[in-house]
C-alpha cells in the first residue's frame, strides 16, 4: 500500500477512535440514577426512605461520573439529619465542609445550592442573620446562573423564614415570585409547601380570610392524595387561622385533630408542642386549669433549644398563672418567654409577652417595672404598627406587581428552555458531526483506493503501449516521441545529438538452424548487452524485429562511431554457447548525427543508409552517413 492510502487509513482509525470517545460518554447513562435524583427533585421523603435512596444513588454512580458525584454531595446536604439541635450543627459543618471544597471564584450550580442548604440550616438552627446572608447571597448566584430551580428554592426558603420573623414585606415578595416559578415549573410539592408558607403569612400579616382560603384548598390536595403529614401541618395552620379569627372552638378542634395524628406516631414532641398550641387556644376559652394540664404534660418534651416552642410554652405558663394570679410564677416564666422570643427573632411573639409582663408587674405592685414593660411593649408595637403599614404598601405593591412578577418569570424559564434547546442542538450536531467525518473518511478511502487501482491499471496500460513485450525495451513508438525532445533540445542548446541503427546479422539463419525460441533469447540478450554499455540519459529502443536504435543526447558524431564500435565488439566477443552451442552472433551499426534535420525520420534515414553500407561491406561493422 502507498504513503498516501496508509496515511487515509490512519486519518480514518483516529475518527473511529474518535467516535468511540464520544460512544463513552454513553457509559454515563444512568437511568436509575437520574430516576432517584428525580423523586428527591419532587417528593419529601422520611429519613428511611432517603438512607435507603441515598446508598442505592452512592452505589450505582460512577466514580469519575462528576455531574452526579456533584449532585449526590448536593442530595447529601439536603437530607442530613436535623431534628435535634447536635444533628442541625452537623448539617451545618457539612455543608460548610462541602462548600469549602467547591469554592469557586464565580457561582456554579453545586456553591449556590450548598449555600442555600447551609441558609437553611443554620435558619432552623437560630442563627438567623448568617442564614439571611447565605440565602440572598444564593439566590442572587442563583439569578446570575439564570437557574429557575435554585432561584425559586431560594426564595421559597427566604420568604418562610421573613413571615415567621415578621418581615412580610420582602417575604410576601418572595412567596409569591415562588409560587408562581414552583407553577411553572411544575413542582407540585414544593408549589403547594410554598402556598402553605404564602397562606401563613397573610394571617401573621392580619389577612386570616385569604390565609383560611388558600389553606382549605391546600388540606383537601394533601387528603385527596394521602399526604397526612402536609395535610396535618395545612390543619394546624388552619387552627391558627380560625383562632386569629376568634372561632376559637373550632380551632381547638383541629388543634386536637392535630394531637391525635401525633399520638398515633408516637411522635412525642410533635405532641407536645401542640399541647402547647392546645392550651392556648384554652387560656383564651377562659378553661385555664385545663391549660396548665397540658402544659405541664408537654414542659418536659420541650428542650430550651427549640425557642419557637419553648417561646410559646413560657408565654402561655405565664398567662395561665396571671390568670390565677400565681404572680411569681407568672413573671418567672414571661422572662423566660422574653429570651426565647429575642433569640427566635419573633417581634409578634414578644411585644404579646411584654403587654403581660407589664400587667404582670403592675398586679404585684412593682410599677417602674410595669412602665418599663408597657413603654417596651409600646415601642415595639408602634414599629410593629408601622412596620405593618409598609408591609400593607408592600403587599398592596407586590399584588400591583405580580403581572411584573409574571413577566419576570416568563422570561426567566423562556431563557433557561433556549438555553437547554441550544445545549440539545448542539449535542446532536456534535453526534452528528462525529456520524459524517467517519462517512466522509469511508468514502475517502473507498475513492482513495479505487483511483489507486485505476492509476495502476493506467500505469500498467501505459507500459504496455510503450514497451516492447519480449526485451522490456521502448518499443518503436515510444523511442520516435523520445527522439522528438532530445532534438528539440539539442537544437535549443546547440548540443550534439546522435543515434545508432544496429541489426542482427544473419538472423533468419539463427532462427532457422536453433529454432524460434532461441531466437528470442538472443534478441533478449542484444537488448541486456546494449542496456548494459550506454548511459542513464541514453535511449535504448527495439524498432523492428531483430533492429535496434539507441539515442544518445549530447553525444558527438565521433564519439558516438567509437560508442558504435565498442557495442559491436562487446556483441562479437559475447559467449554466446550460453545460448546454444555455436552459436556467434554479430551486429551491423549505421551511426548518424543530428545537422540541419528538424525530426527524426531524415536523421533515421541517414542511419539506415550507413547501416545498409555496413551490410554491404560484410557485416560486423559500423558505418557513418
Ligand atoms: P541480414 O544480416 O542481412 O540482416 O540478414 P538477416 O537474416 O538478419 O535478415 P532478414 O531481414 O532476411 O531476416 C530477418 C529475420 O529476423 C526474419 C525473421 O524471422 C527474424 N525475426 C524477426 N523478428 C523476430 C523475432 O521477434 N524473433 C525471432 N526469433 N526472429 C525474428
Ligand atoms: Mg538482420
Ligand atoms: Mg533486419
Amino acid at each position: 500500500m502507498n504513503n498516501r492510502i496508509s496515511s487515509i487509513f490512519s486519518i480514518a482509525l483516529l475518527f473511529t477512535l474518535l467516535s468511540s470517545q464520544a460512544v463513552n460518554a454513553e457509559y454515563y447513562d444512568n437511568a436509575r440514577a437520574d430516576e432517584i435524583y428525580q423523586k428527591f427533585e419532587l417528593v419529601n421523603y422520611n429519613e428511611k426512605e432517603v438512607d435507603a435512596l441515598l446508598a442505592e444513588y452512592k452505589s450505582i454512580i460512577a466514580n469519575d461520573d462528576e455531574v452526579r458525584q456533584k449532585l449526590l454531595i448536593r442530595l447529601t446536604c439536603w437530607n442530613q439529619p436535623s431534628e435535634t439541635p447536635e444533628e442541625l450543627l452537623k448539617a451545618i459543618e457539612y455543608a460548610e465542609q462541602q462548600l469549602l471544597i467547591y469554592a469557586e471564584p464565580y457561582p456554579s450550580e453545586i456553591n449556590t445550592d450548598l449555600l442555600l442548604c447551609l441558609g437553611n440550616y443554620k435558619q432552623y438552627a437560630g442563627q438567623l442573620d448568617g442564614a439571611l446572608k447565605d440565602l440572598s447571597t444564593a439566590i442572587s448566584n442563583a439569578y446570575e446562573l439564570e437557574s429557575p430551580r435554585l432561584i425559586v428554592d431560594g426564595r421559597s426558603i427566604r420568604g418562610a423564614m421573613q413571615s415567621y420573623q415578621g418581615d412580610y414585606a420582602t417575604a410576601l415578595e418572595d412567596l409569591i415570585t415562588a409560587q408562581h416559578l414552583y407553577e411553572k415549573l411544575n413542582v407540585t410539592y414544593w408549589a403547594n409547601d410554598n402556598l402553605n408558607n404564602l397562606a401563613a403569612s397573610y394571617r401573621r400579616f392580619g389577612d386570616p380570610e385569604t390565609a383560611i382560603k388558600y389553606q382549605m384548598k391546600l388540606e383537601q390536595t394533601y387528603l385527596t392524595s394521602g399526604m397526612l403529614f402536609e395535610a396535618d401541618n395545612v390543619n394546624v395552620q388552619i387552627a391558627f387561622s380560625l383562632e386569629e379569627l376568634g372561632r376559637l372552638q373550632e380551632s381547638t378542634e383541629r388543634f386536637y385533630k392535630s394531637l391525635k395524628f401525633w399520638q398515633s406516631k408516637k411522635e412525642t414532641n410533635a405532641v407536645a408542642s401542640t399541647k402547647v398550641n392546645i392550651a392556648g387556644n384554652l387560656i383564651k376559652q377562659g378553661q385555664v386549669d385545663k391549660a396548665l394540664t397540658l402544659l405541664k404534660e408537654a414542659e418536659p418534651h420541650i428542650p430550651v433549644e427549640y425557642d419557637g416552642q419553648h417561646s410559646f410554652l413560657s408565654l402561655f405558663f405565664a398567662e395561665a398563672y396571671f390568670t390565677k394570679n400565681e404572680l411569681d410564677n407568672a413573671l418567672e416564666h414571661s422572662k423566660k418567654a422574653s429570651i426565647d422570643f429575642k433569640r427566635g427573632g419573633n417581634r409578634r411573639g414578644e411585644s404579646k409577652n411584654l403587654r403581660l409582663q407589664s400587667q404582670i408587674y403592675y398586679a404585684k405592685g412593682d410599677i417602674e417595672n410595669a412602665y418599663k414593660s408597657l413603654t417596651a411593649f409600646l415601642e415595639m408595637h408602634l414599629s410593629l404598627d408601622k412596620q405593618i403599614m409598609s408591609d400593607r404598601n408592600a403587599e398592596m405593591q407586590t399584588r400591583f406587581n405580580t403581572d411584573k412578577v409574571l413577566d419576570e418569570n416568563e422570561n426567566l424559564l423562556k431563557a433557561t428552555t433556549d438555553k437547554e434547546l441550544q445545549l440539545q442542538i448542539m449535542q446532536r450536531n456534535e453526534s452528528l458531526q462525529i456520524v459524517i467525518i467517519i462517512l466522509v473518511a469511508i468514502i475517502l478511502i473507498i475513492v482513495s483506493v479505487f483511483a489507486y487501482k485505476q492509476l495502476k491499471r493506467k500505469r500498467k496500460y501505459q507500459n504496455l503501449a510503450l514497451t516492447d513485450e519480449l526485451t522490456s525495451l521502448s518499443n518503436r513508438r515510444a523511442i520516435y516521441s523520445q527522439s522528438d525532445n532530445f532534438i528539440k533540445h539539442a537544437k535549443l542548446s546547440r548540443q550534439p545529438f546522435s543515434i545508432i541503427l544496429f541489426d542482427a546479422d544473419h538472423f533468419k539463419q539463427v532462427n532457422d538452424k536453433f529454432g524460434h525460441d532461441i531466437g528470442d533469447k538472443v534478441l533478449v540478450k542484444l537488448a541486456s548487452l546494449t542496456m548494459g554499455m550506454m548511459r542513464e540519459t541514453d535511449v535504448v529502443g527495439r524498432v523492428g524485429g531483430e533492429e535496434f536504435l539507441v539515442l544518445l543526447p549530447n553525444i558527438t558524431h565521433n564519439t558516438a562511431m567509437e560508442i558504435a564500435q565498442r557495442l559491436l565488439d562487446c556483441i562479437a566477443n559475447y559467449d554466446w554457447s550460453h545460448i546454444a552451442p555455436d552459436l556467434h552472433q554479430t551486429v551491423s551499426a549505421g551511426v548518424a548525427s543530428l545537422e540541419n534535420e528538424a525530426e527524426l525520420s531524415p536523421l533515421l534515414l541517414k542511419a539506415d543508409t550507413a547501416l545498409y553500407k555496413a551490410k554491404s561491406a560484410g557485416r560486423n561493422c559500423v558505418k557513418s552517413a
